[in-house]
């Protein structure tokens, strides 16, 4: 055994992995995929058919968009999902958020790879582009979540990392406002970086994908900003009807 070897036992010994749903320790068989027994049944990647557009899950063959996207406008071009935001999904989330629990962005991008690698390759993002926090947050939490899914989903596609957007404003648009203005709120919140004009294809990357808000606001700045196709994938996202 070398040195690096004795090290990764002596820290497995230390920090055995956990299961990223419940935080069991994980029998040595259930390592790879990072999901005990009792939590990997009530784990769902998300299935066809599919929202063209956003990417949620939903239940009629027939239908092209989920009810959301039947009647609203988004400004990314397609969205990918990854597992159902629902059962240890939840924990796991949170736990990536703000646990700095980084192998659950390993699972999450070896799940995407499996059922979106095609996507992604047809797609051919040139960067990946993680959705920014404010630097404020940062400073708190010490790591952006989005930021450490890219990554991981950098390692295997060797598409680069390039976060072309920031976060300028960290309040929250209010309850009260109209969709309208609470969307241009959302808009002034974000700013493109000058070494972002350069693409034409990108790919936002997020941890849940609730009403597409945030990524909407993200891309429609890229786009005004002269990108032609902005892609989204998410580690989560939520039925759709
Ligand atoms: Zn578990
Ligand atoms: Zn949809």
């Amino acid at each position: 055994m070398n040195v690096t070897e004795v090290i990764g036992k002596i820290g497995k010994l230390l920090y055995p992995p956990r299961c990223i749903g419940c935080d069991t320790v994980l029998a040595e068989e259930e390592r790879e995929s990072g999901i005990c027994k009792d939590c990997r049944p009530q784990i769902h990647p998300v299935k066809e058919p599919l929202c063209k557009k956003c990417g949620k899950q939903i239940y009629a063959w027939d239908k092209a968009y989920c009810m959301d996207c039947d009647t609203r406008e988004h400004n990314f071009r397609q969205g990918r999902g990854v597992f159902l935001y629902e059962g240890p999904m939840k924990q796991a989330m949170y736990r990536l958020k703000y646990g700095n629990r980084r192998e659950i962005a390993e699972v999450i991008a070896a799940e995407a790879m499996r059922n979106y690698g095609d996507w992604i390759a047809s797609i051919q993002p040139e960067a990946i582009v993680p959705v920014p926090v404010h630097r404020k947050k940062l400073l708190r939490r010490g790591y952006n979540q989005a930021q450490v899914m890219a990554q991981a989903l950098s390692r295997k596609t060797g598409i680069p990392v390039v976060p072309i957007v920031e976060r300028t404003l960290d309040t929250l648009p209010q309850k009260e406002l109209t969709p309208e203005k609470r969307a241009k709120n959302l808009k002034n919140a974000f700013k493109v970086r000058e070494n972002g004009v350069k693409f034409k294809r990108i790919l936002i990357i997020d941890d849940i994908y609730t009403t597409g808000a945030t990524v909407d606001a993200i891309s429609g700045i890229l786009i005004d900003r002269g990108i032609d196709e902005v892609y989204c994938l998410y580690g989560c996202i939520g039925q759709g009807y």
